[in-house]
């Protein structure tokens, strides 16, 4: 007999009807002889509707009464499946998150979940009861060993059930949804837009703005660390597979808590990287194309690529090759600039120090942090590189290993977490799973910055305290006459006005900088976890583009992620173009 976690969604429990019908679901599965243990949200918009009423009654309501307050959402839902479960003679019990044994740190409305006693539910499961679990909600053992009822935050019971199928050692973790499933793009925009059938954690992670509404992304974390089989599909269509979550990582159930208390998950350092600076190249579209295809044609593989502020009509492009590729990309470099004019400059000795993590999402602090803590470590940034769940910076190899100290230190993480080159297998996955497009940035500048340890942190930690996320962080590699530098980055239409206000403020401190607002942009990022065994990626991207006469305004990449920034107004082109030119679509070919 196999043990299954089945969660269920606001949507599929909206109403007394789809309880019954749910409950109906339930007895199938059950008479197919698997034990079940299933998690539940509120219904329908219950927590929207509990987080209302306390706002009629104040603005600031105190978290541990938000989390009193929006835990009965998902009582009512454990209580009503489970009567309705009796009536069709299933044997079941609910049970809150405490009385699940759900152990959660103390930060409440965010609490990351750090065991589970499993003992009650092990106990009943063996007399053969069904389990109605609420998701999204646990208890802390908060100050002197006093229980508090606390949440995870919103959508939290993904979360909830992933955990639960790791802590038991489930088969298998399904959670059925209103959609069927994960999709290579949006399908409002891309017609042939496809189920995917498989998708790793990693590409699910960095997918966040196409799958964080299908999936919690902390949840995607727990699968992937503990090789959870974590399968999305929908409550109503009877024949479909849904989507399967694979992960290659298996940590054991227990080694260090089910969710770190640090939102850092772990901590990578990438030795021998070298840096191929090319400054002044035009600025015009199909440069990137013809750069990034004739380095795959000779056999480079590139790592991170960024390119940031022009000046007027012209680009600089900044990109990382291992050590030993450097020669070979110089003469592919060298042969493109006698065509297209421009300089090139290289840097050997480099090391690439990237933490990760789903935690990082949503939280400015923990990138500021990092730059804080190399710069007080006296380390220089050369390069950053972000993307949804990872930041990297490039930072000179003499300071790799205090690098690697100080930042493991500062996030508390464990031997287990750090990884010095690490060597991942290629598993032959797709170059490119699908492609996500994010219409609500908008890019801004800061020119002329003094080139010095702690800009960068500077500038992040500034909107860090303001609650400003930056995305797609780039510091280009060349310096100005001065000994200045520019930093270009994207961040969320909502937060321009104190993001502004904030630097004008902080940029007043440094003669000569200014800050600018690029042009109205859209985000278009491909992931593929095939794509670091996989020369020309980018350019085939880059061409793409080109071939509508798109012109690239910023670019930024992650190992498995492409990030290009265009004007907002080919951004639905964009995606259809690229989207197609990885044959995604269910009848491309
Ligand atoms: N009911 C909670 C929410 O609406 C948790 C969940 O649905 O996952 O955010
Ligand atoms: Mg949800």
């Amino acid at each position: 007999m196999s043990l299954l976690v089945q969660k269920f969604g606001g949507t599929s429990l909206g109403s007394i009807e789809r309880i019954k019908a749910v409950a109906q679901k339930i007895k199938s599965s059950k008479e197919k002889g698997n034990d079940l243990v299933i998690v539940v949200s509120a219904m329908g918009h219950t927590t929207d509707e509990l987080t209302k009423l306390a706002s009629e009654i104040t603005i600031h309501p105190p978290h541990r009464e938000m989390d009193m307050l929006l835990s009965t959402g998902e009582q009512i839902s454990i209580s009503l499946l489970s009567m309705a479960l009796n009536e069709v003679g299933i044997q079941t019990m609910s049970l809150t998150g405490t009385q699940a044994g759900i152990i959660t740190e103390s930060a409440h409305g965010r609490a990351r979940i750090l065991e589970i006693r499993a003992e009650r539910i092990l106990n009943l499961l063996d007399q053969g009861k069904t389990l109605i679990i609420a998701g999204f909600q646990g208890t802390s053992l908060g100050i002197g060993g006093i229980p508090e009822i606390t949440t995870l935050g919103r959508g939290g019971s993904d979360t909830s059930a992933v955990a639960l199928a790791a802590a038991l050692e489930a088969e298998k973790c399904e959670i059925y949804t209103d959609v069927p499933g994960v999709l290579t793009t949006d399908p409002r925009i891309v017609k042939n837009a496809q189920l995917m059938k498989t998708i790793s954690c990693d590409e699910m992670l960095e997918l966040a703005s196409l799958g964080a509404a299908v999936l919690h992304p902390r949840a995607v974390e727990i699968a992937r660390n503990f090789g959870v089989t974590l399968v999305v599909k929908s409550s109503w269509e009877e024949n479909h597979d849904g989507t399967t979550l694979t992960s290659n990582k298996n940590l054991g159930v227990f080694k260090g808590g089910i969710e770190h208390r640090s939102p850092v998950d772990g901590l990578e350092l990438i030795e021998h990287q070298a840096v191929i600076a090319l400054s002044n190249i035009p600025d015009r579209p199909g440069i990137a194309a013809d750069l990034f295809e004739a380095l795959s044609e000779g056999g480079v593989n590139v790592d991170l690529i960024i390119q940031a502020t022009h000046q007027i009509n012209k680009n600089d492009i900044t990109f990382t090759v291992n050590e030993e590729e450097l020669e070979n990309a110089t003469i592919q470099c060298k042969e493109l600039l006698n065509s297209i004019g421009g300089e090139i400059s290289t840097k050997t000795d480099l090391t690439k120090i990237s933490i990760y993590g789903a935690g990082i999402m949503g939280r400015p602090g923990i990138a500021s942090s990092l730059f804080q803590t190399l710069s007080d470590s006296g380390i220089n940034i050369r390069l950053i590189a972000t993307s949804e769940v990872k930041v990297s910076c490039v930072i000179d190899a003499e300071s790799g290993k205090k690098a690697l100290r100080n930042v493991g230190e500062f996030f508390k993480l464990n031997d287990k977490q750090i990884t010095l080159n690490p060597n991942i297998k290629n598993n032959h996955e797709p170059e490119v799973r699908g492609i996500a497009l994010d219409k609500d940035q908008i890019q801004v500048s800061v020119k002329n910055v003094p080139d010095k340890p702690g800009t960068a942190s500077t500038i992040c930690s500034t909107l860090a305290e303001k609650n400003i996320s930056l995305d797609t962080i780039v510091q280009s590699e060349r310096k100005h006459g001065d000994k200045t530098k520019d930093i270009s980055f994207t961040l969320k239409k909502n937060d321009r006005r104190d993001a502004k206000y904030a630097l004008e403020e902080l940029i007043s401190n440094w003669k000569g900088s200014k800050l600018e607002e690029g042009n109205a942009i859209v985000r278009i990022s491909a992931v593929g976890s095939g794509m670091p065994f996989t020369k020309g990626t980018a350019g085939k991207i880059f061409r793409a583009l080109a071939n509508q006469k798109i012109n690239i305004e910023m670019i930024a990449t992650s190992e498995i992620r492409t990030t290009c920034i265009i004007s907002e107004k080919y951004g639905e082109k964009a995606l259809n173009e690229i989207h197609s030119c990885f044959k995604l679509g269910s009848n491309d070919s």
